[in-house]
C-alpha cells in the first residue's frame, strides 16, 4: 500500500518540487503530529532531532512551500500565532475546530457539515465558495464532565 509520505511526494513531483530530506523531514514531523496544531517553531524543534544541519528558514520555506500546493492548512486560533496543519487526503475543506475557553484544548470535525450552508451562500450571494474555516469556541466534554464532578 502506498504510504501517506509516497502519495505527498507524487504532490510535490507533481508540482516540479522534489522531497529532499529537509522537506521529508519536516512533512514526517507533520504526520507524526497530526492531531496537534504546531506553530512554525514548534514544527522547527521537532525537525531539528531527525534533521539538526536544518536551518528556521528552511523549514519556514518548506511550511509555505506544502501550505501553496494544500497539503498543509495555515491556521490562527487568535493568538497571533501562525499553525500548521496536515489536510485530511481528498478533503475538499479544511476541517473544523472545537476550542475549549477553559483547558485550551483543540479538536477537530474532519465532517463536512456546511454543504446545505454552502448552497444558500452561493445562490443567495451568487458567490463560488472555494474554501471555509470553521472554528467553534465552548467548553470540552472534558471539562464539562469536570464541572459535572464538582456539582455532585
Ligand atoms: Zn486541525
Ligand atoms: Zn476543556
Amino acid at each position: 500500500m502506498e504510504s501517506r509520505i509516497d502519495r505527498i511526494k507524487k504532490q510535490l513531483h507533481g508540482a516540479s518540487y522534489k522531497l529532499t530530506p529537509q522537506r521529508e523531514a519536516t512533512v514526517l514531523v507533520l504526520l507524526e503530529h497530526e492531531e496537534d496544531h504546531l506553530s512554525a517553531e514548534d514544527v522547527f524543534l521537532l525537525v531539528k532531532v531527525k534533521a539538526p544541519e536544518i536551518g528556521l528558514a528552511t523549514v519556514y520555506r518548506t511550511l509555505e512551500l506544502l501550505t501553496d500546493l494544500k497539503i498543509v492548512d495555515r491556521i490562527n486560533f487568535g493568538d497571533g500565532v501562525s499553525r500548521y496543519d496536515l489536510r485530511q487526503e481528498g478533503a475538499a475543506h479544511f476541517h473544523h475546530h472545537l476550542i475549549c475557553i477553559e483547558c485550551g484544548t483543540v479538536d477537530e470535525i474532519q465532517d463536512d457539515l456546511l454543504g446545505d450552508v454552502e448552497k444558500i451562500v452561493e445562490s443567495r450571494f451568487d458567490f463560488a465558495i472555494k474554501d471555509h474555516w470553521l472554528t467553534f469556541h465552548g467548553i470540552c466534554k472534558r471539562c464539562k464532565s469536570d464541572v459535572d464532578d464538582n456539582v455532585e
